[in-house]
Protein backbone atom coordinates (compact mmCIF):
# COMPACT_ATOMS: atom_id res chain seq x y z
CA UNK A 1 0.00 0.00 0.00
CA UNK A 2 1.50 3.41 -1.14
CA UNK A 3 2.74 4.95 2.22
CA UNK A 4 0.92 8.18 2.83
CA UNK A 5 2.57 11.70 2.22
CA UNK A 6 3.22 13.75 5.02
CA UNK A 7 3.91 17.32 5.24
CA UNK A 8 5.49 20.50 6.76
CA UNK A 9 3.19 23.15 7.50
CA UNK A 10 3.85 26.81 7.82
CA UNK A 11 0.57 28.55 8.86
CA UNK A 12 0.99 32.46 8.10
CA UNK A 13 -1.19 34.99 10.12
CA UNK A 14 -3.44 32.33 10.20
CA UNK A 15 -4.96 33.01 6.67
CA UNK A 16 -2.01 31.30 4.60
CA UNK A 17 -0.40 27.81 4.33
CA UNK A 18 2.52 26.60 3.02
CA UNK A 19 3.35 22.86 3.12
CA UNK A 20 7.18 21.29 2.52
CA UNK A 21 6.46 17.60 1.95
CA UNK A 22 8.35 15.78 4.48
CA UNK A 23 10.80 13.45 3.76
CA UNK A 24 12.74 13.10 7.34
CA UNK A 25 12.47 15.27 10.99
CA UNK A 26 16.22 15.70 11.61
CA UNK A 27 15.68 17.87 14.48
CA UNK A 28 13.74 19.51 17.04
CA UNK A 29 14.71 21.00 19.94
CA UNK A 30 13.39 24.21 22.55
CA UNK A 31 15.54 26.72 24.20
CA UNK A 32 14.29 29.63 26.08
CA UNK A 33 13.61 31.45 23.26
CA UNK A 34 11.72 29.30 20.59
CA UNK A 35 11.43 25.96 19.16
CA UNK A 36 14.12 25.14 16.39
CA UNK A 37 13.52 22.40 13.79
CA UNK A 38 15.47 21.18 10.99
CA UNK A 39 13.61 18.94 8.54
CA UNK A 40 14.35 16.94 5.29
CA UNK A 41 11.88 17.69 2.57
CA UNK A 42 11.14 16.13 -0.90
CA UNK A 43 11.94 19.38 -2.78
CA UNK A 44 13.51 22.27 -1.00
CA UNK A 45 16.70 20.28 0.54
CA UNK A 46 16.77 21.05 4.29
CA UNK A 47 14.47 23.52 6.13
CA UNK A 48 14.96 25.36 9.32
CA UNK A 49 11.80 26.19 11.14
CA UNK A 50 11.65 28.56 14.24
CA UNK A 51 8.51 28.74 16.06
CA UNK A 52 7.01 26.79 13.03
CA UNK A 53 8.09 29.62 10.35
CA UNK A 54 10.34 28.80 7.68
CA UNK A 55 13.66 30.48 8.36
CA UNK A 56 15.60 28.76 5.47
CA UNK A 57 15.77 26.29 2.77
CA UNK A 58 18.71 25.06 1.24
CA UNK A 59 17.10 25.41 -1.67
CA UNK A 60 15.92 29.08 -2.40
CA UNK A 61 18.57 30.38 0.59
CA UNK A 62 21.18 32.10 -2.24
CA UNK A 63 18.55 34.52 -2.90
CA UNK A 64 17.58 35.84 0.52
CA UNK A 65 21.40 35.49 1.81
CA UNK A 66 22.80 37.65 -1.44
CA UNK A 67 19.98 40.04 -1.17
CA UNK A 68 20.64 40.75 2.65
CA UNK A 69 24.33 40.87 2.02
CA UNK A 70 25.65 42.02 -1.49
CA UNK A 71 23.47 45.76 -2.08
CA UNK A 72 25.41 47.25 1.10
CA UNK A 73 28.75 45.09 0.56
CA UNK A 74 29.23 46.66 -3.27
CA UNK A 75 27.50 50.18 -2.16
CA UNK A 76 30.44 50.55 0.70
CA UNK A 77 33.34 52.03 -0.88
CA UNK A 78 35.48 49.85 1.32
CA UNK A 79 33.68 47.01 4.04
CA UNK A 80 36.45 46.27 6.94
CA UNK A 81 34.38 45.64 9.42
CA UNK A 82 30.74 43.87 9.60
CA UNK A 83 27.96 43.23 12.32
CA UNK A 84 25.31 40.71 11.67
CA UNK A 85 22.39 40.78 14.17
CA UNK A 86 20.70 37.40 14.33
CA UNK A 87 21.22 35.42 11.30
CA UNK A 88 22.16 31.91 13.45
CA UNK A 89 22.17 30.00 10.56
CA UNK A 90 25.13 31.42 8.75
CA UNK A 91 23.80 32.24 5.26
CA UNK A 92 24.19 36.06 5.82
CA UNK A 93 27.58 35.92 7.10
CA UNK A 94 28.71 33.53 4.62
CA UNK A 95 27.66 36.04 1.86
CA UNK A 96 29.46 38.88 3.80
CA UNK A 97 32.83 36.84 3.83
CA UNK A 98 32.96 36.75 -0.12
CA UNK A 99 33.94 40.50 -0.09
CA UNK A 100 37.96 40.20 0.47
CA UNK A 101 37.39 43.30 1.95
CA UNK A 102 36.22 42.56 5.11
CA UNK A 103 38.26 42.08 8.15
CA UNK A 104 36.03 41.40 10.92
CA UNK A 105 32.33 39.69 10.69
CA UNK A 106 30.73 39.81 14.35
CA UNK A 107 27.36 37.34 14.59
CA UNK A 108 25.12 38.35 17.26
CA UNK A 109 22.63 35.50 17.77
CA UNK A 110 20.44 35.42 20.67
CA UNK A 111 19.35 31.56 20.61
CA UNK A 112 23.14 29.76 20.65
CA UNK A 113 19.99 26.34 19.61
CA UNK A 114 19.87 28.00 16.53
CA UNK A 115 23.41 28.24 15.72
CA UNK A 116 24.02 24.67 17.14
CA UNK A 117 21.25 23.06 14.60
CA UNK A 118 22.35 24.92 11.66
CA UNK A 119 26.40 23.81 12.18
CA UNK A 120 25.19 20.37 12.69
CA UNK A 121 22.51 20.27 9.87
CA UNK A 122 23.00 22.98 7.67
CA UNK A 123 26.43 23.44 6.87
CA UNK A 124 25.74 24.75 3.47
CA UNK A 125 24.92 27.95 5.59
CA UNK A 126 26.86 27.61 8.79
CA UNK A 127 30.05 26.38 7.31
CA UNK A 128 31.03 29.96 7.03
CA UNK A 129 30.46 30.59 10.62
CA UNK A 130 33.96 28.74 11.63
CA UNK A 131 35.46 31.49 9.47
CA UNK A 132 39.23 32.80 11.37
CA UNK A 133 37.10 36.26 10.45
CA UNK A 134 34.07 35.68 12.47
CA UNK A 135 33.29 35.92 16.01
CA UNK A 136 29.90 34.30 17.13
CA UNK A 137 28.29 36.11 20.27
CA UNK A 138 25.28 34.30 21.88
CA UNK A 139 23.81 37.55 23.22
CA UNK A 140 20.94 39.69 22.57
CA UNK A 141 21.47 42.16 19.80
CA UNK A 142 19.09 45.18 21.46
CA UNK A 143 22.03 44.73 24.22
CA UNK A 144 25.03 44.25 22.35
CA UNK A 145 24.52 47.72 20.27
CA UNK A 146 23.40 49.40 23.68
CA UNK A 147 26.90 48.56 25.17
CA UNK A 148 29.78 48.14 22.62
CA UNK A 149 31.97 50.78 21.70
CA UNK A 150 33.32 48.82 18.50
CA UNK A 151 32.82 50.29 14.58
CA UNK A 152 31.39 48.93 11.87
CA UNK A 153 30.88 49.63 8.04
CA UNK A 154 27.62 47.68 7.29
CA UNK A 155 25.08 46.18 10.19
CA UNK A 156 22.48 43.49 8.73
CA UNK A 157 19.74 42.98 11.48
CA UNK A 158 18.62 39.37 9.87
CA UNK A 159 16.16 38.95 12.60
CA UNK A 160 12.77 37.33 12.86
CA UNK A 161 9.94 38.53 12.76
CA UNK A 162 9.14 41.87 15.70
CA UNK A 163 7.59 39.51 18.23
CA UNK A 164 9.27 37.76 20.89
CA UNK A 165 13.54 38.13 21.19
CA UNK A 166 13.06 40.23 17.88
CA UNK A 167 10.59 42.87 18.68
CA UNK A 168 12.97 45.47 20.21
CA UNK A 169 15.37 44.98 16.66
CA UNK A 170 12.48 46.82 15.36
CA UNK A 171 12.49 49.92 17.72
CA UNK A 172 13.42 53.49 17.78
CA UNK A 173 16.34 53.50 20.93
CA UNK A 174 17.92 49.98 18.87
CA UNK A 175 18.25 52.13 15.52
CA UNK A 176 19.94 55.01 17.33
CA UNK A 177 22.83 52.77 18.46
CA UNK A 178 22.85 51.44 15.32
CA UNK A 179 23.72 54.73 14.27
CA UNK A 180 26.49 55.21 16.89
CA UNK A 181 28.03 52.31 15.97
CA UNK A 182 28.01 52.98 12.34
CA UNK A 183 31.31 54.43 10.32
CA UNK A 184 30.65 57.82 7.69
CA UNK A 185 29.45 55.69 5.05
CA UNK A 186 27.44 53.75 7.40
CA UNK A 187 24.75 51.50 6.09
CA UNK A 188 21.82 49.31 7.92
CA UNK A 189 19.69 46.61 6.14
CA UNK A 190 17.07 45.22 7.87
CA UNK A 191 15.12 42.06 7.49
CA UNK A 192 11.36 43.64 6.83
CA UNK A 193 9.17 41.35 6.00
CA UNK A 194 6.38 40.91 3.07
CA UNK A 195 5.27 43.79 1.43
CA UNK A 196 1.96 42.09 1.29
CA UNK A 197 1.37 40.29 4.69
CA UNK A 198 3.58 42.98 6.62
CA UNK A 199 3.22 46.64 5.41
CA UNK A 200 3.01 48.08 9.07
CA UNK A 201 6.43 45.97 9.64
CA UNK A 202 8.09 48.15 6.75
CA UNK A 203 5.92 51.45 7.74
CA UNK A 204 7.06 51.12 11.12
CA UNK A 205 10.68 50.97 10.22
CA UNK A 206 10.48 54.00 7.61
CA UNK A 207 8.82 56.05 10.89
CA UNK A 208 11.56 55.13 12.91
CA UNK A 209 14.79 55.35 10.54
CA UNK A 210 13.59 58.12 8.73
CA UNK A 211 14.48 60.58 11.43
CA UNK A 212 17.70 58.73 12.18
CA UNK A 213 19.20 58.30 8.62
CA UNK A 214 19.66 60.61 5.79
CA UNK A 215 18.59 57.71 3.29
CA UNK A 216 16.21 55.28 3.96
CA UNK A 217 15.26 53.16 1.33
CA UNK A 218 13.47 49.41 0.71
CA UNK A 219 14.77 46.58 -1.69
CA UNK A 220 12.15 43.94 -3.19
CA UNK A 221 12.95 40.08 -3.38
CA UNK A 222 11.61 36.97 -4.36
CA UNK A 223 11.96 34.07 -1.66
CA UNK A 224 10.45 30.71 -3.08
CA UNK A 225 9.60 29.40 0.69
CA UNK A 226 8.16 32.63 2.56
CA UNK A 227 4.53 33.04 1.93
CA UNK A 228 3.53 35.41 -0.69
CA UNK A 229 6.36 35.18 -2.21
CA UNK A 230 7.79 39.18 -1.92
CA UNK A 231 9.88 40.16 0.66
CA UNK A 232 11.63 43.25 1.69
CA UNK A 233 14.41 44.41 3.41
CA UNK A 234 14.74 48.03 4.19
CA UNK A 235 18.67 49.94 4.00
CA UNK A 236 19.51 52.96 5.79
CA UNK A 237 22.68 54.71 5.22
CA UNK A 238 24.60 57.71 6.74
CA UNK A 239 24.62 59.38 3.25
CA UNK A 240 25.39 56.94 0.63
CA UNK A 241 22.14 56.06 -1.72
CA UNK A 242 21.48 52.58 -2.78
CA UNK A 243 21.37 53.35 -6.69
CA UNK A 244 22.62 56.83 -7.16
CA UNK A 245 26.03 56.24 -5.13
CA UNK A 246 26.08 52.60 -6.41
CA UNK A 247 29.34 51.61 -8.93
CA UNK A 248 27.96 48.95 -10.86
CA UNK A 249 31.75 48.17 -12.60
CA UNK A 250 32.62 47.07 -8.79
CA UNK A 251 30.20 44.00 -9.09
CA UNK A 252 31.63 42.72 -12.81
CA UNK A 253 35.38 43.11 -11.03
CA UNK A 254 34.90 41.63 -7.52
CA UNK A 255 34.13 38.01 -10.22
CA UNK A 256 31.99 36.92 -7.49
CA UNK A 257 30.61 34.05 -8.62
CA UNK A 258 26.84 34.99 -7.56
CA UNK A 259 23.34 32.74 -8.34
CA UNK A 260 21.00 35.66 -7.96
CA UNK A 261 22.91 39.32 -7.00
CA UNK A 262 24.04 41.38 -10.32
CA UNK A 263 24.45 44.80 -10.88
CA UNK A 264 20.89 44.98 -12.73
CA UNK A 265 19.08 43.13 -10.13
CA UNK A 266 20.59 45.59 -7.98
CA UNK A 267 19.15 48.86 -8.86
CA UNK A 268 16.13 46.85 -9.48
CA UNK A 269 15.59 45.75 -6.22
CA UNK A 270 15.16 49.38 -5.33
CA UNK A 271 12.34 50.07 -7.69
CA UNK A 272 8.88 50.53 -5.33
CA UNK A 273 5.37 49.22 -6.46
CA UNK A 274 2.94 51.89 -6.30
CA UNK A 275 0.97 50.22 -3.85
CA UNK A 276 4.13 50.50 -1.23
CA UNK A 277 5.10 53.91 -2.27
CA UNK A 278 1.39 55.17 -1.38
CA UNK A 279 2.38 52.90 2.04
CA UNK A 280 5.45 54.16 3.26
CA UNK A 281 5.05 57.72 2.27
CA UNK A 282 7.45 58.00 -0.71
N1 LIG B 1 15.86 34.69 7.24
C1 LIG B 1 15.04 34.64 8.43
C2 LIG B 1 13.83 35.52 8.31
O1 LIG B 1 13.72 36.25 7.33
O2 LIG B 1 12.98 35.44 9.22
C3 LIG B 1 15.86 35.01 9.63
C4 LIG B 1 16.92 34.01 9.87
S1 LIG B 1 17.71 33.94 11.40
C5 LIG B 1 17.43 32.28 11.78
C6 LIG B 1 16.71 34.86 12.54
C7 LIG B 1 17.40 34.87 13.89
O3 LIG B 1 17.16 36.07 14.63
C8 LIG B 1 16.94 33.73 14.83
O4 LIG B 1 17.94 32.76 14.91
C9 LIG B 1 16.67 34.41 16.15
O5 LIG B 1 17.11 33.67 17.28
C10 LIG B 1 17.45 35.70 15.99
N2 LIG B 1 17.03 36.79 16.91
C11 LIG B 1 15.77 37.17 17.22
N3 LIG B 1 15.81 38.18 18.12
C12 LIG B 1 17.13 38.45 18.36
C13 LIG B 1 17.81 39.39 19.19
N4 LIG B 1 17.14 40.26 19.96
N5 LIG B 1 19.17 39.39 19.16
C14 LIG B 1 19.86 38.51 18.39
N6 LIG B 1 19.27 37.57 17.60
C15 LIG B 1 17.91 37.56 17.58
Amino acid sequence: MKKKAVWVDEVYQGIVRTSFKLKKRLFRGKSPFQEVEVVETAGHGRLLLIDGMTMVSERDEFVYHEMIAHPALFLHPKPLRVLVIGGGDGGTVREVLRHKSVERCVLVEIDGLVVEASRKYIPQTAAALSDKRVTVRTEDGVKFVAETNEKFDVVIVDSTEPFGPAKELFGRSFYKNVKRLLTEDGIVVSQAGSPFYEIATIRNLFKIMRPIFPVVEVSLFTNLTYPGGLWAFTVATKGLHPVRDFVPARVKTSKLKLSWYNAEIHAGSFACPNFLKKEIGV
